[in-house]
């Protein structure tokens, strides 16, 4: 005892790692008041101790490896905390209390078993790092993408198929890992941050955007040139969302492969079909280009609505032609091909016929390739 009342006294910042703890001693209570932050790994905690959020001066929690089952409701109380470490517990869900946390700037959760994320967490306005890799996750919630402040988001090992359009949004974002998901396509618009986007050991990725291509390459990426077109699979997922056949010669003898576009995508078209943009996308397009920076608060009633979620997810893509750049939603013509840079396919995106046949694919580097619908 005297020696832990030794280890604590005046002490900012406290090393209790492999102690073997099952419960945090007494003697913090007494002699905790200028600790600000508590290293606590390795330990054998089920619970914190009620008395914890009278600390307010601490502002750093690490709690990897001990035996939580549950988020410590005690911490949603710590409104100053800047950093909480809760890698390799049991916990599978966050209480919607951890909206209190306005201050947090990193909230680890690697190696626990949440499978969802309370919408809440959208009120942590400071927040910066968020990493839940090794989790049960198979979807992220598009809201991720309205975190002013969100940085890195690591979310590898989960069972995820796609990212969010909406991240493509986000201001601050330079950083998502998301390998060894089940990701069936990267976003196909850049964003508008320079990301960086770890997605190796994702099987069925087996083709990019020109933009989101064009923006990993600025960004020093590598990954690409190493991985042979061969050994893309086809996506054979049993959803309805558009599938492309595309011909592979010149490139692999007689091979075809399936490309597999984002949901939102309702319909595309080849270069040369000659017929008008819908007024359902013409109107969201317009919508888009016309709206005030109060749209989607002054609309927010109608979030579950069809129209307003396209919306503020933002579009699937800008138009290629660089003298037009329409943002584009759920249709659009396509051409597909192979870029030199890179040996994964490569899409292009068009709001129209006129953008898409006038457009200068050698002088981009692109070798077009010929397709067809595909119903798998
Ligand atoms: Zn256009």
């Amino acid at each position: 005892m005297e020696e832990l009342i030794e280890e604590i006294k005046n002490k900012k910042i406290l090393h209790w790692n492999y102690r073997g703890f099952n419960e945090l001693p007494q003697v913090f209570k007494n002699y905790g008041h200028d600790v600000r932050e508590i290293y606590l790994k390795e330990n054998k905690l089920t619970c914190l101790p009620p008395w914890i959020c009278d600390f307010n001066n601490i502002t750093n929690l690490y709690l990897s490896g001990n035996k939580l089952n549950i988020f410590p409701e005690e911490l949603c109380q710590m409104k100053q905390l800047l950093v909480i470490d809760l890698c390799d517990n049991n916990i599978e869900l966050l209480p919607n209390s951890i909206q209190n946390l306005s201050n947090l700037r990193q909230l680890l959760l690697d190696d626990n078993y949440l499978n969802q994320l309370p919408i809440e967490l959208l009120k942590l306005e400071c927040l910066e790092i968020l990493s839940l890799a090794r989790n049960n996750l198979i979807t992220l919630p598009e809201w991720l993408g309205s975190l002013k402040k969100l940085d890195k988001l690591i979310v590898d090992n989960n069972y995820l198929e796609e990212i969010p359009n909406r991240l493509t949004l986000a201001c601050s974002l330079t950083t998502i890992s998301i390998k060894s998901n089940r990701l069936r396509y990267l976003p196909l618009n850049s964003f508008i941050s320079p990301v960086n986007i770890y997605f190796d050991c994702n099987p069925n990725v087996n083709y990019l955007s020109y933009s989101i291509l064009c923006q990993l390459l600025e960004l020093g990426w590598e990954d690409g040139k190493n991985c042979l077109i061969n050994e893309c699979r086809l996506v054979m997922s049993a959803s309805k969302n558009i599938k492309l056949l595309v011909n592979l010669c010149g490139i692999k003898e007689d091979k075809k492969d399936i490309i597999e576009l984002p949901r939102q995508l309702f319909q595309v078209f080849g270069e040369d079909i000659k017929i008008p943009v819908s007024l359902w996308e013409l109107s969201l397009r317009n919508l888009y280009k016309n709206k005030e920076d109060d749209f989607f608060d002054k609309y927010y009633t109608l979030k579950h609505d069809i129209f307003y979620n396209l919306l503020s997810n933002g579009p699937i893509s800008i138009c290629l032609n660089s003298h037009c750049r329409e943002p584009i939603f759920t249709e659009a013509w396509i051409v597909v091909g192979k870029s030199e840079e890179c040996v994964f396919l490569v899409i292009t995106l068009f709001c129209s016929q006129n953008c898409a046949s006038s457009f200068d694919f050698p002088s981009h580097g692109i070798e077009t390739l010929s397709w067809d619908y595909y119903d798998g």
